[in-house]
């Protein structure tokens, strides 16, 4: 029988795992934690019963993955929800940017050329979108399955945010796209921005941006439950630092940073490899903090009351500004902040009136100093008496990011910056980005196409480039 170990058992670590047991490989995950899931993971964390996810929260990549869909997750706990409004943007005038899952509830919102625009850009991806993500999904350079509806999304992703955002009159608009495209942790005025919040946009209108009922480490509870009923085996506590650690396999997956796969294959990775993965280059970081909000959070703008997520930064312009000192190393005094409020679509978070909300600001790779304030003030002003509701919060900063996952290096907890490179290539300049270079041997973590998110496609394309290895190898 074939075998295979995967090292790492985050979202993608898990998915390439199940890929591989289907298909009769014998496969062993080696996770450094004492439980697997990496940035899909749940728990208490300031009172008792209140649940928090420590990382990822909010899931239309996820929900809308055919891979996850295929596998009937259902069967082993998963349940999506969805909250009445997927998101808002909030604005100092009270107003914000609302987006519904309908294209055309959320063009209404905007009403008049705005709202035309907002049904032109997406219409025609969301209705193809389950297509659409066979190409997207997918390693970037190559044939498309469906070339034209991938020209119809791709020629605006090819776009700086900052020039997309043009397309619209309205402040609304504007900074609703501006805070999703922001999601990419780089300049807006980079060329590839728009392709980040396009991809989460089409998906979301298609399927919602969902979260995970008792919190996100349902999804790699249930990938980790269907591995072992197939037959794979989860060793945690397990941190693999060296080949010698390695038990004898066909094929060996990596859901790890590119440097600590450098690390372990040493001299055995060739040195154009081991280079790349040696210059591979991380991004701006990630601040979070978690609150326990008694009678959750006040906003002044009603429709962010009803929203599983909230983005806090102002204006496009403030947004824009935000990411561009962040991306050169510097602090803003008022940095974009995401809001999770999972608990409005998945109640079971809550104690009584005291709920867990979820929040986190892109600050500078490394940043040392404490954003606590800054993300609070950031709440506070779009929801004045925020302060007073809070009970109890807990703290994660860039150092402590790697600490509890090593592949977030610096507080970067996209697995690498999405540069144009790296977002195209992966970590170096190949046409199969899972190919480390050493044959039978593939990385598969989030620094791969399609990148971050708990979608574990990264996996299943690893997979199935390692799988093609296994059949040669076995004939
Ligand atoms: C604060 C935060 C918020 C986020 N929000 C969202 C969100 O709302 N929606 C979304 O889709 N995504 C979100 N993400 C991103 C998402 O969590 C990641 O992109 C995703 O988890 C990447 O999956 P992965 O399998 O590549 O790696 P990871 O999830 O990082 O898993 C890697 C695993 O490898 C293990 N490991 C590392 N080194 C070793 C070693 N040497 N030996 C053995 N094991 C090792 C780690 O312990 C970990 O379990 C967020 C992430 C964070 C941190």
């Amino acid at each position: 029988m074939s075998t295979a170990v995967v090292v790492g058992g985050g979202p993608n670590g898990l998915a390439a795992a199940v890929l591989l047991a289907r298909e009769g490989v014998r496969v062993t995950v080696l996770e450094a934690a004492d439980e697997v899931g990496g940035g899909a993971r749940s728990g208490e964390a300031i009172l008792p019963g209140l649940l928090h996810d420590h990382c990822s929260a909010i899931h239309p990549m996820a929900v809308g993955s055919a891979f996850l869909r295929g596998l009937d997750l259902g069967r082993y706990g998963l349940e999506w929800r969805l909250p009445d409004i997927d998101c808002v943007h909030p604005l100092d005038d009270g107003t914000a940017g609302v987006l519904h899952r309908s294209v055309t509830e959320t063009a209404a919102g905007f009403g008049g050329a705005d709202g035309a625009r907002w049904r032109r850009l997406f219409e025609g991806p969301v209705a193809s979108y389950d297509d659409l993500a066979e190409d997207i999904m997918g390693p970037l350079l190559r044939l498309p399955h469906h070339p034209l509806r991938l020209a119809r999304f791709g020629i605006p992703a090819l776009l700086p945010a900052t020039t997309l955002a043009r397309l619209f009159a309205g402040e609304r608009a504007r900074a609703l796209f501006g805070g999703v495209a922001a999601h990419a942790f780089q300049p807006l005025h980079h060329p590839l921005t728009s392709s980040i919040g396009l991809g989460i946009l089409t998906a979301g209108h298609r399927h919602g941006w969902a979260v995970a009922a008792g919190g996100s480490g349902a999804i790699t509870r249930a990938l980790a439950a269907l591995l072992t009923d197939l037959g794979g085996k989860i060793e945690t506590g397990v941190r693999v630092r060296s080949s010698s650690q390695l038990p004898p396999a066909y094929v060996t997956l990596y859901d790890l940073a590119p440097a600590a796969v450098a690390d372990i294959l040493g001299d055995r990775l060739p040195p154009s490899a081991a280079r790349a993965y040696r210059r591979f280059r991380h991004g701006p970081g990630a601040f979070k903090v978690d609150f326990a909000v008694e009678g959750g959070v006040p906003w002044t703008a009603e429709p962010a009351r009803h929203a599983g997520t909230v983005h806090l930064g102002g204006t496009f312009a403030e947004v824009a500004a935000g990411e561009r000192e962040i991306s050169a190393g510097r602090m803003p005094e008022r940095p974009f902040v995401l809001v999770g409020q999972q608990y409005l679509a998945d109640p079971q978070r809550s104690v009584g009136d005291v709920h867990p909300v979820w929040t986190y600001a892109h600050v500078p790779h490394g940043y040392t100093g404490d954003a606590t304030e800054a993300i609070t003030a950031q709440v506070e002003r779009f929801a004045p008496g925020f302060r007073d509701r809070v009970v109890g919060r807990t703290v994660r900063t860039t150092a402590d990011f790697p600490a509890h996952n090593p592949n977030y290096v610096g507080g970067d907890i996209m697995t690498g910056a999405k540069n144009v490179p790296q977002l195209l290539f992966g970590p170096r300049p190949t046409l199969n980005p899972y190919d480390t270079g050493l044959p039978g041997h593939y990385l598969c973590s989030a620094a791969t196409p399609p990148g971050p998110g708990a979608h574990g496609m990264c996996g299943v394309n690893a997979a199935r480039a390692a799988l093609r290895h296994v059949r040669k190898s076995s004939r």
